[in-house]
């Protein structure tokens, strides 16, 4: 099964991130948006995290126009009819992933593979929204992506060995690094490190301690390179909080319960660095606590 076009659905900054790598490793993709915006911010942050590696002399510079130039992006799923392969990575929400899938199947081609790239949600699952469980996996890459060296592949019960060989063929292509998660809640990953940063809400909403005092002590204290509430703020609060739903309602147990200040800063649509607000306020020159 050869793999060279490739749909990546969803350009915010994981859609973003999976297309410059695929890209870079000579796949031709199509990105798609339902958010006109999304695309054309995901092209101009392409465009300059290639040159960020540039600069550090992780790729050449002529690689960059060639690599942009294999990217196409697009507002209609009909752009997808000749993919080999086409990767989901849009917003968190088992509701529009599934969505999603019922649109695109109808207007592919039988043989080609679907991925996701959801953090939390069964494999399984989304793929009974499709028409090919068998040839449906999760590909489950880290944030940033062109920075991360780790990819999960998760299997569904259906998936069948051709789609898992592919899948670990993508993965290698593009120089990182596989490691196989069965397909429960969350997978391995965010299984452990979700919880860690609902515990650092946590901390934080029972007045332990205060943004600073959090993040001071697990980067110095536990040697983290990040602290919980600036990771959080990184991978996008509602990210977190439907991470911790899905192992909530998953596992059925209470330790999973999502933080309420969690959900407040929801609510109040403070969902991190994206959004320009989180547990720290981006809008000035330094990132400062919001508590
Ligand atoms: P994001 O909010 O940055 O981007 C989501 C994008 O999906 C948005 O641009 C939105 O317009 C688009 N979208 C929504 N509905 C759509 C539709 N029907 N068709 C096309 N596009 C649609 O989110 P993100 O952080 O990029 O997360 C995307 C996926 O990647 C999620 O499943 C998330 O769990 C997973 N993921 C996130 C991280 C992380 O750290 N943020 C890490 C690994 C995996």
């Amino acid at each position: 099964m050869t793999i060279e076009r490739i749909g990546v659905i969803g350009a915010g900054q994981m859609g973003n991130g999976i297309a410059h790598v695929l890209a870079l490793a000579g796949y031709d993709v199509v990105l798609d948006d339902i958010n006109k915006d999304a695309l054309s911010k995901a092209l101009e942050r392409i465009d300059r995290n290639m040159h960020r590696q540039a600069a550090r002399g992780l790729i050449k510079d002529d690689q960059i126009a060639v690599a942009m130039k294999r990217i196409r992006t697009t507002t209609s799923l009909e752009d997808m009819k000749d993919r080999d392969l086409v990767i989901e990575a849009a917003t968190e929400d088992e509701a529009t992933k599934k969505k999603i899938f019922q649109e695109l199947t109808p207007r592919i081609n039988d043989k080609t593979l679907l991925a996701t790239n959801t953090s939390s949600i069964s494999v399984t699952r989304l793929a009974t929204a499709t028409d090919r469980p068998e040839r449906f996996i999760g590909i489950h890459f880290m944030n940033p992506v062109p920075v991360m060296q780790l990819v999960e592949v998760i299997r569904g019960i259906a998936t069948d060995d051709p789609t898992f060989q592919a899948a670990l063929e993508i993965v290698k292509r593009t120089g990182k690094t596989a490691a196989y998660a069965e397909d429960f809640p969350a997978f391995i990953v965010n299984r452990i490190l979700q919880p860690m940063i609902n515990e650092a809400v946590y901390t934080l909403y029972e007045g332990v301690g205060n943004v600073e005092a959090i993040d001071t002590s697990m980067r110095l204290g536990a040697n983290h390179p990040m602290g919980p509430l600036q990771l959080a703020d990184f991978i996008g609060l509602d990210t977190c909080l439907s991470i911790m739903q899905v192992l909530y309602e998953g596992l059925a147990d209470s330790k999973y319960r999502p933080c309420p200040l969690l959900v407040k800063y929801v609510e109040a649509g403070w969902l991190g660095q994206k959004t320009g607000r989180g547990f720290y306020d981006y809008r000035g020159d330094h990132p400062v606590p919001t508590r």
